[in-house]
């Protein structure tokens, strides 16, 4: 049962009626007993004398599965349709437990995105949530009711359903938050806390009781996908704590919040790797102005986020340029650069979809030399080769193999000191 011993509870313990959102991921609602321990949290955090609202993820897999039935039809479904299936599988998690809440004798509600008036743009697969009108679920509070809101969802000006972009519930559940003013948002996953790199992957990571947004934000943005970067941006704009915790198990997780004065500095505070880019190289391009521009407008123009570009320039006067994209998107960038490889006369287009980008993150950075000349030491160490770098105030980010990323994260772990005593 949840640990009431948390500083935010005990700031929050002599309000009249605290609110908490309680977000539970894919494998915290995987099948029916997870449910049931979902249920009996829920029922005990209400019976405390709080105002509840829970938000759900799919049952693990689903996501995928559904995903899976529309490839089959075709590589590029109608992306409309796309997320009328996609949402069905939270419409399934937040129905059960309202089911399983009520069978228990508590008063609970469920809600799909449209119902809870979550108002998003109309980028499907990737919509962003514009405002959310909470009379209804305010109503709901008001008569004692356990609100279950369907997470990954809402729907546009017209009303069709759009969704928020895999792991998207996390954005729901603080969206949530913050327009209903909640004391915390509580995000349950299959981790105890936000750790200094992905503990399935590297089992000396040491878990952080507190992170500021925004080492969180570069975390997120970097890969690490215990928190959507969507959902650490509405937090950090909205000043909403959250708490990531673990549904298996009552210790406190990690708070993120606000950097404060005596939070640990450390020059290097994470790693984080992400296998979700591929790579593409237009070579021997002709070098003059307005070549660039030829390239990335129609990349833009799909609506196809670039992540790094690197120019090499050759004496003759031609260069090879390389950059990355999601790997979702491959197949489509790919088509349009073989399109403009042709117009502006480039010899051929390269693709590589087996990278991986692995960065070493910390906000300390901004005060101290020798981070890079540190990364690149320890990769080389272990004849990991460094495709291509891109470096800000507080990260530094390589693309390498992908088959040395779990190699590549636990050796900058070990490197800047950040293994566990
Ligand atoms: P949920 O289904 O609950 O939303 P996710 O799979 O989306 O869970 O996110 C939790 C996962 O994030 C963990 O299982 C872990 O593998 C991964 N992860 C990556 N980086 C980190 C990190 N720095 N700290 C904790 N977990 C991390
Ligand atoms: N079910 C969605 C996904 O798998 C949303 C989420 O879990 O947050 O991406
Ligand atoms: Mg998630």
């Amino acid at each position: 049962m949840p640990d009431l011993d948390t500083e935010y509870f005990h700031s929050i313990q002599n309000k009249e009626m605290p609110l908490i959102v309680q977000k539970y991921g894919g494998t915290s609602v995987a099948d029916l007993e997870r449910i049931q321990d979902v249920a009996e949290r829920v029922a005990m955090t209400y019976s405390a004398g709080n105002d509840l609202v829970v938000v759900l993820s799919a049952m693990a897999g689903v996501t995928d599965g559904l995903l899976r039935l529309a490839n089959q039809i075709t590589d590029d479904p109608d992306r409309r349709e796309l997320d009328v299936l996609l949402a069905t599988g939270e419409q399934t998690t937040v129905s059960l437990l309202s089911i399983m809440l009520e069978s228990m004798g508590y008063p609970a509600r469920s809600l799909l995105g449209y119902q809870a008036e979550i108002v998003t743009n109309r980028a499907f697969g990737r919509a962003r949530i514009l405002e959310i009108h909470a009379e209804r679920i305010k109503d709901l509070l008001s008569k004692r009711k356990i609100v279950a809101v369907a997470g990954f969802q809402g729907r546009d000006q017209k009303g069709d359903i759009t969704t928020l972009g895999r792991g998207g519930s996390d954005t729901s559940a603080v969206a949530l938050a913050s327009a209903l003013k909640a004391d915390v948002c509580e995000i349950y996953t299959d981790v105890d806390g936000v750790y200094t790199t992905d503990p399935n992957i590297c089992k000396s990571a040491r878990k952080l009781d507190r992170i500021s947004y925004d080492e969180m934000l570069e975390m997120a943005s970097l890969g690490a996908k215990v928190l959507q970067i969507r959902a650490v941006e509405f937090a950090k704009k909205f000043n909403v704590p959250v708490h990531v915790r673990s549904s298996f198990k009552e210790e406190k997780g990690t708070m993120v919040v606000e950097e404060e004065k005596d939070m640990e500095r450390l020059v290097v505070s994470g790693v984080a790797y992400s296998k979700d880019e591929a790579r593409i190289t237009l070579t021997r391009v002709p070098d003059r102005p307005g070549i660039a521009s030829k390239i990335f407008t129609p990349i833009a123009e799909a609506g196809i986020v670039v992540d790094m570009i690197i120019q090499n320039t050759r004496k003759s006067g031609l260069t090879d340029l390389t950059f990355t994209v999601p790997k979702s998107e491959y197949q489509r960038a790919m088509a349009i650069q073989k399109e403009v490889a042709k117009s502006i006369g480039a010899e051929e287009v390269l693709g590589d979809e087996h990278i991986a980008k692995v960065s070493v993150i910390g906000v300390g950075m901004r005060s101290h030399s020798g981070v890079a000349s540190k990364t690149f030491a320890a990769l080389a160490d272990e004849n990991i080769n460094i495709m291509m770098i891109s470096t800000s105030e507080i990260k530094i980010s390589c693309i390498i193999e992908e088959k040395y990323t779990e190699l590549a994260v636990r050796v900058l772990h070990n490197a800047f000191g950040l293994n566990a005593p």
